[in-house]
Order: C-alpha cells, then sequence, then structure tokens
C-alpha cells in the first residue's frame, strides 16, 4: 500500500460507526475482514481530525461493503454514513457551519445552495487529501471530485463514490433548511473517467 493521502481519523471513525449501528460489532468485524482490514477490529481511529486514515482503506471498506450486499445495499450503507459525517462534521466545526449559514441567509434558494456547496468543498480540500470543486450549467450543480479515496484503486462498471451522495444530501438539505434535490453520480474514476462528477438537479 502506498498510503499517500489521508481522511482524517474521525472520518474514518464515523464510517465504522455507522456500519457498526447498520451490521452489529460481529457484522463490522466480518466487514474489515473481507476488506482485509482486521487491525481496525475493536481498534476504530482516534476522534481527532489527524489525517492518519488511508484512501486505500476508505475504498477498501466500500468494496467489502459491495461484495457482502451488493451493489443496492453498498448504496444504502454509503449513503447513510455520508449523511452522519455530514451530522458529525457540522457539530466539530459549529463556528465555521455558522459563518456559512450567515452568508446563505442572503440570496435566493439557488444562490445558498451554491455558497453551501462551495463552503463543503473547501472545507474538504482543507481537512482532507480528497479534492473536490463545484461547477454548475442551467440544470445541475456538479460536484467534481478530482482526486476520489472512495473508489481509490477500484475499478467498476457503475458508479461506486455513494458516500459523497449522503454527504451531498444532508449538505443540501441543510443548506435549504429541508429541501429535497435529486442526487446522482454519473462519472466515477473507477469507471475510468478522469473525474468523479455528482449531479445535483436545480430546482
Ligand atoms: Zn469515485
Amino acid at each position: 500500500m502506498s498510503e499517500e493521502y489521508f481522511y482524517p481519523n474521525r472520518w474514518g471513525r464515523v464510517v465504522l460507526t455507522s456500519a457498526e449501528e447498520i451490521l452489529g460489532e460481529k457484522g463490522v468485524a466480518a466487514l474489515l475482514n473481507l476488506a482485509r482490514l482486521p487491525h481496525l477490529i475493536g481498534n476504530y481511529p482516534p476522534d481527532n481530525m489527524e489525517k492518519g486514515f488511508p484512501f486505500e482503506y476508505v475504498s477498501q471498506i466500500q468494496r467489502a461493503f459491495w461484495e457482502m450486499y451488493g451493489s443496492r445495499g453498498a448504496q444504502v450503507f454509503a449513503t447513510r454514513a455520508g449523511e452522519q459525517s455530514f451530522a458529525d462534521g457540522l457539530s466539530q466545526f459549529g463556528k465555521v457551519a455558522q459563518a456559512a449559514q450567515m452568508a446563505m441567509r442572503i440570496g435566493s434558494l439557488q444562490q445558498r445552495i451554491k455558497v453551501g456547496l462551495e463552503f463543503f468543498a473547501k472545507f474538504f480540500n482543507a481537512v482532507s487529501d480528497q479534492k473536490v470543486r463545484v461547477e454548475e450549467d442551467e440544470t445541475h450543480w456538479k460536484w467534481i471530485i478530482e482526486r476520489c479515496p472512495m473508489c481509490w484503486g477500484r475499478t467498476a462498471n457503475e458508479p461506486v463514490c455513494h458516500l459523497a451522495v449522503g454527504v451531498l444530501k444532508a449538505a443540501t438539505g441543510w443548506a435549504s433548511e429541508g429541501e429535497r434535490f435529486r442526487i446522482k453520480p454519473v462519472e466515477c474514476i473507477a469507471m475510468g473517467a478522469k473525474e468523479g462528477v455528482i449531479l445535483i438537479d436545480k430546482p
């Protein structure tokens, strides 16, 4: 393993604790064995923002879930883990999030979502080695993942980065005070694309 890029420990921990909520302790142990990460069983990363959780781990856990539960089960799990990560990150970065919410208060719903997405892109880029940017056209906002931990080293024939879909569901819900948007991954580096692309329908 190269272990060149990392998520903060806390994010790795949240992925595992949300897996435990769904699978129970034994289920997570099985998952971690399948992911070839047995050293993490009963030994989750510490609850801090140090960059210590390698991209390889994120990807292997997603893949193990895929192998255990198939595409649909893995999607449900990853989306839920992503939503939980967002909620968790928000409480950790209360002041920054408050500042973003102040900025979002002015303007239309569309402007608020744009400001919110850009805020989270900056946040991701600052605290992890994941690299993302936001673009838009008439009908969609585009969450573009330039360096992606979720499919790191994987190949697949469909998008596999549903953890990001969960984060975006929670983030857009938060930025719009409860609106729901259709969010769909359309490109994934695991499929051979240069960048991962997730589309968020504009209302
Ligand atoms: Zn990906």
